[in-house]
This record gives C-alpha cells, structure tokens and sequence, in this order.
C-alpha cells in the first residue's frame, strides 16, 4: 500500500465518516505559496477555493507571517482575554469603524461556527426570546444552535435545536415557487413570506432573523440586491434583531461591498465573520451595537479566541486587503472570469447557471436531458478541473454546484489560467456526459 494510500485508511478509520474529504482520491497538500499549493505527489495546483476561503491571501503571504513571527517571538502566544492586548484593540477598533454599525463593540471568537452561537445568544438575551428566523439551504456551522439554524439536511443531521427555528424559503432565487417572477415580485414575495411566518408561527416575539448575504455551502445563491432591505423593514415592524453571517462573503470578496449585505444598502444588529480574517490563523467573531453586546449581563470569556497570534495574522490580512484595495482587484478578476464563464455557458448543455459577485462564482450543474440537478456531473466537473490543475470546491441543495473563491490578490494570469481550465474541464465533461 502506497504512503498515500494508508493515510488515507487511517484517516477513515479514526476519522468521522461525515468529514467532507474532496475527490475519489483526496489530496494531501504539503507546500503552498502564492496562489498555488501541492500536493504529496508533487502535484502543483493553482487554488481557487483557498482552503475554503479561508487564505484569501493567497499563501506564505511576507507581512502575515512577518507579523506572526514577530508575535511568537516575544514568548506571548497565550495570556488570555483575562488581560489588555493590544493586538486585540486594534483590530477591534477596524472592524467596528468598517461594520457601518453604530456604536459597535466586537468580541473574537476561533471560528464561525462559534460567532454564530455567540450572535444568537446575544440576540436571545436581547429578546427574551428562543425563537429564531432562519434561510432554507442556509449553513451557519457545526454547534447544537449553528447546526439549528441550518436549513440544509446535507449539512446538518440536527433535526431538533435548543432554539424554535423557523426557515424562510427566500434564499434560492431558483426555486421553482418564484419561476417567472421578476426580482421586484419575487422580492415582495419573499417579504409577505415572512411577514406570514412571524404573524401565523410566531406571534412576533422573534429574536432575530440570521442570513448569509449570498448562501455558500447552499451553492453561492444570489439574491436580487433589494432582498434584504425589504427583509429589514418586515423584522423593523416588530423589533426583530437582524444577524448577517459574513463568513464566506466578508472583506470585499463580492468585490462590490465591504460586506455582502452592502449589496442590499442594510445595516445589520450583528454581522458575524471568521474565514478570511486570519488568513489560514484561526480567527472568528461578532460586531454588533454596543447596547447589544453590552446587554449580555455575565462575564464573558474565550480562553483562545483573540489570542495574540490570531490577532497578529488578522491584522496583518486586514490591513493587507485595505491597503491593496482588493476589493477592486476582486471585482475585476471576478468580471473577468464570470464573464468568461458565462459567455462560454451557453456551449455547454450541462450548465444549468453560471453566476456570481467578485471573487465568490459558482457553475451549477444538470443533467442535459431531464434538467434535474446533477451531483455526479458536479463531482465530474471538480475531478476534470483537479486533472488540470485547479482547486475547487462544492456546494448547493443537491451537491450540484461547482463553487469557487480564489484568493482575493488573484492576479490577470491566474484568472486567466483559471478560467481556461474551467473551459476545458467544462468540454471533458460535456464529452462524457452525451
Ligand atoms: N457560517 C458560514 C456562512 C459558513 O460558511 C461557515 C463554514 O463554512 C460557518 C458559518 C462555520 O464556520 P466554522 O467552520 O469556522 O465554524
């Protein structure tokens, strides 16, 4: 048996089944700079999923790891929130100033997941109230509360939660209730949707309503721009606390906003981030009114989140993505290869849509002949792309989704490069599957 071989029967065996491994045969990725990684056979692949959005960076990135060095050598890689740390202060400070949220105070976590738990709860306390509005085919993370407000059974095996959960059906403009809708009747449909649920489920004590701008495991869905405000002025009627998880679409990724919900012109109660912050270091977290954050009578504590090497990396990513203005590199390497992606479409019969914002883009894919979401199409698509070269990853309701993040200092070549594998990977498979 190969090296490779056992590591993966070891993985399986002490693994759980349920870890999402990419590809028949997974890969195990040993080096990585720039934009690219490879692999333990020496493969080189230019990275378009960036771990999952997680290295938005790229790799290696000089001042991230300068940062982090510096952190390491001054012995303090742990204290604890117990004491002042001015790594923490700081990027406190930037993230409060860019959430547009009034009097913001911000508390770190070490990962989305735990952002989520700690928004809800602030929401919760705020309200009186357990009962939460959730999206279908929405993903908030792997927590008893996170994996409740998840409305995607692929993604979570909890079929009861702590909290009383209510989904709205607005997140998937693809749904066959809104066929032949324009944006604007599709929108008010989705507004008297929930309406609805707060009035005939609820009774209106609802705490808040959480919502990914564009859903990212549900497959990169891309609610008309107007979604939100008119959600907003439905959860304003009845003081219903609204929560954005910016976990995938944070930090100018969609190329047209600092967070996805910019697109909708709202300013959320909370937004909730993680994923990108760090650039690979481990770094989550809520930024919410004052009053919000404050109203949670109880001493808080997270003995890792904000810690000082964390803090380092995120600042350091941060003011990296400021001071390079990659949102505007975003949105032109995004143009660039959505526009390609979408003129190339047409060719072939296997791709039901192309769409996306920036450097968050997604291929869905059929089946030719009867239309219905094609899974094996998808995992066909990722497989030819890998043969090629080119980190993917996956998503939507029915795992039909090739969905794709690179890293937002992507440069002219590589989106270039990229979008040229995709093109052909699109052939080989379109070749297959007639
Ligand atoms: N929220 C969203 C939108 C996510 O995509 C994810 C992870 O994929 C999470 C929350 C959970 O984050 P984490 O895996 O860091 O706990």
């Amino acid at each position: 048996m190969s090296e490779h071989a056992n590591l993966l029967r070891r993985h399986r065996a002490v693994m759980p089944s349920w870890m999402a491994l990419n590809y028949t045969d997974p890969i195990e990725i040993v080096g990585a700079k720039g934009n690219r990684v490879t692999d333990a056979e020496g493969n080189g692949y230019l990275d378009f999923f960036t771990g999952i959005l997680t290295n938005m960076l790229g790799y290696d990135v000089p001042e991230v790891r300068d940062a982090v060095e510096r952190q390491l050598a001054t012995g303090v890689v742990h204290t604890s929130t117990a004491y002042l740390l001015r790594g923490q202060v700081e990027l406190a400070e930037k993230i409060a100033r860019l959430s547009g949220i009034p009097d913001a105070k911000v508390f770190f976590t070490n990962s989305g997941t735990e952002a989520n738990e700690t928004a809800l709860l602030l929401a919760a306390y705020a309200r009186r109230s357990g009962q939460v509005l959730a999206m279908r085919q929405s993903y908030h993370g792997r927590s008893f509360a996170a994996a409740g407000v998840t409305g995607n059974r692929a993604w979570t095996n909890v079929s009861f939660s702590p909290l009383d959960v209510h989904f709205l059906h607005g997140a998937d403009r693809h749904l066959p209730q809104f066929a032949g809708m324009t944006d604007e009747q599709y929108i008010d449909a989705c507004a008297q949707d929930l309406r609805h649920v707060i009035a005939t489920a609820t009774g209106g004590d609802v705490a808040a309503l959480i919502a990914e701008p564009i859903q990212g495991v549900g497959g990169f869905t891309m609610p008309p721009d107007g979604l939100f405000a008119a959600y907003k002025r439905v959860l304003d009627e009845f003081g219903i606390l609204f929560v954005s998880d910016e976990v995938q679409t944070g930090w100018g990724r969609t190329g047209q906003g600092f967070w996805g919900i910019d697109n909708h012109g709202v300013t959320p109660d909370a937004i909730t981030f993680a994923k990108g912050l760090g650039n690979g270091f481990a770094v989550g977290g809520v930024v919410a009114r004052g009053d919000l954050m404050d109203g949670l009578h109880a001493v808080g504590i997270s003995t890792f989140g904000g810690n000082p090497v964390s803090m380092a990396a995120a600042n350091a990513t941060l003011d990296h993505v400021l001071d390079h203005d990659l949102q505007a590199n975003a949105a032109r390497q995004g143009a660039t290869i959505i526009g390609g992606l979408a003129a190339a479409a047409g060719r072939f019969p296997v791709v039901k849509d192309v769409r996306g914002k920036g450097l968050m883009f997604a291929i869905e894919l059929a089946d030719p002949g009867t239309g219905e979401p094609s899974p094996p199409l998808a995992a066909a698509l990722m497989e030819a792309a890998r043969e090629r070269g080119l980190l993917v990853g996956k998503g939507g309701l029915y795992g039909n989704v090739v969905r794709m993040a690179p890293p937002m200092t992507l440069t002219d070549d590589e989106a270039a490069e990229g979008l040229g594998i995709l093109i052909a990977s699109l052939e080989a498979v379109s070749d297959t599957a007639v």
